[in-house]
């Protein structure tokens, strides 16, 4: 009996791989161990092919031959060319994306903006379940403009969602700035993206949304939407590689008044000339501080060429797909063995990860990557986390993922591991 579910459960993965539009495009990334189950693309996305020889050819060609004349070539241009690129996966316009800085230190800049141009309003609006480094940066926005601001959070009782009734009732003539993360870090929810916006406005707030896991797995249409700010990663789902700089969009109409802080000399709109006094850019290039990260910048570019070659419609039906099969694989196999689900079930009000939550979940997690070579990752307190990676991740990945929880939890074999929590995880 059991045997033939799970039988039948593998022959659909097996078929849905074969029939998979997008299932050659795994052979554009490096994956030197095919038997590795490496299933947080949402964290880290895996190296394409072409990266490789995009950042030789920078170093060969540009550095070392070129040497500082690459500035002018093409270096100088590049955080706009990129963003330009980038603005097409996010239905932004030509001139509302830089590439620059972390998505950190991007959130900074913007939120600084917005508050300033909502200077009488004092109260932010964000959920509980934001990631920390927006909440951290929310707080030392307000310290540093030390105007009394006020950071109401919305509450997830189930610490999946939050509710949009709830949100309703928060905005306020108070309300300068609501922000929000989408998907949610640990649960993957996807707010209601276009309608918060929307309620916003009609409140007389700017919204600022961080897609850092969104961003090439979640069709997004900022114009169309009327998305004031937004800022993202571009090394999870993007595979712009390790600490690759993030994206900032301000919407056209507001770049006239919309000043990030710190200024810094490539914000200027003549560098070169070393003012004494700041003139801000005209475009979206004020929001630059520093000299970009060239090499950093430039793996971005290859990775984002393979996104809208394969198109995020098709990511985004591929990656529901994977959640649906999940979910079928969660509800025969895991469930009944204490895993519960810290997602939504509701495709439409999901990213493209999934927590399953056990209460040994850190060290099924340590099992999981000791014993089975498989690489989720763990968020407190008891979430293990399953990133579904369409570009690269199969379905047959998705079976044997589900197989070793399975397994682990069966087997006990997450008694070896202890409960002290490592510092990176
Ligand atoms: C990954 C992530 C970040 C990371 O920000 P960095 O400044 O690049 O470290 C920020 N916000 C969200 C929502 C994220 O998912």
């Amino acid at each position: 009996m059991v045997d033939a579910m799970i039988r039948t459960l593998q022959d659909k993965a097996e078929r849905l791989d074969r029939q998979d539009p997008l299932a050659g495009f795994r052979e554009r990334f490096a994956v030197p161990d095919e038997s590795l189950l490496y299933m947080d693309g949402n964290s880290l996305g895996r190296m394409p092919l072409a990266s490789r020889e995009h950042v030789q050819r920078v170093l060969d060609d540009q550095w070392a031959d070129r040497l500082i004349r690459s500035w002018g070539e093409d270096w100088y241009q590049a955080p706009t060319r990129i963003g330009n690129k980038l603005a097409e996966l996010i239905g932004a316009r030509p001139g509302e994306v830089v590439i620059s800085d972390s998505t950190s230190v991007n959130l900074y800049k913007l939120v600084m903006s917005a508050l300033a141009l909502r200077g009488d309003r004092l109260e932010i609006i964000s959920d509980q379940l934001n990631f920390p480094t927006d909440l951290y940066v929310l707080q030392s926005a307000v310290q540093t403009l030390g105007k009394g601001h006020r950071i109401t959070l919305l509450e997830s009782p189930d610490q999946i969602g939050i509710s949009l009734d709830d949100f309703r009732q928060a905005l306020s003539e108070d309300t300068a700035l609501v922000t929000f993360s989408t998907p949610t870090f640990k649960s993957g929810f996807l707010h209601p993206i276009r309608e918060m916006t929307r309620m916003a406005h009609e409140a007389g707030a700017l919204v600022l949304w961080d897609f850092s896991h969104a961003v090439g797995v979640v069709p997004l249409d900022l114009a169309e939407w009327e998305i004031d700010f937004a800022v993202g990663c571009t090394y999870k789902y993007l595979n712009g590689g390790p600490g690759s700089p993030a994206f900032l969009y301000v919407r056209g109409d507001l770049q006239d008044d919309a000043l990030g802080h710190p200024w810094g000399w490539w914000g200027h709109t003549k560098p070169f000339d070393f003012d004494l006094e700041f003139t801000p850019d005209e475009s979206i290039r004020r929001f630059l501080v520093g000299t970009p990260p060239v090499l950093s910048l430039t793996t971005i570019e290859p990775a984002l060429d393979l996104v809208l070659e394969a198109g995020v419609g098709a990511i985004r039906a591929k990656s529901v797909a994977q959640g649906e099969y999940f979910l079928e694989l969660f509800d025969s196999l895991l469930d009944p063995l204490g895993y519960s689900l810290g997602s939504p079930r509701n495709p439409d009000q999901r990213g493209s990860h999934i927590s399953v939550r056990h209460p040994e979940g850190y060290r099924i997690t340590q099992a999981l990557i000791q014993e089975e070579n498989l690489i989720p990752d763990f968020r407190e307190p008891d979430n293990i986390r399953l990133g579904f990676a369409p570009l690269y991740t199969r379905f047959e990945d998705l079976f044997e993922t589900a197989r070793c929880l399975q397994k682990v939890v069966e087997e006990e074999s997450y008694q070896g591991y202890g409960e002290e929590r490592a510092t990176v995880r």
